[in-house]
């Protein structure tokens, strides 16, 4: 299960923002590295605790595979047509 890191709404991983918090802050379609500080330090937050429920359940992701999932996500133009 994994939250949105700034509202706690539920999102789909590698998520880390729900598409409102991604409109209000002005993050659709923009590169997890473009994202404020203040905003890659709540994802960094929230990654750490994805990171210890996945370890609980026995699951264990790399840190490169996180990488990988977030290039996948944020690396390509959000083709949305509201942002
Ligand atoms: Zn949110």
């Amino acid at each position: 299960m994994a939250n949105c890191c700034l509202c706690d709404e539920r999102v789909n991983p590698p998520q880390w923002v729900c598409s409102k918090c991604a409109l209000d802050h002005e993050l659709a379609g923009k590169p997890f590295v473009d994202w404020p500080d203040w905003v890659k330090e709540m994802a960094n937050f929230e990654h750490a605790d994805r990171r210890r429920e996945a370890e609980e359940r026995g699951l264990v992701f790399t840190a490169s595979e996180c990488i990988e999932a977030e290039i996948l996500f944020y690396g390509e133009p959000n083709t949305d047509p509201l942002s």
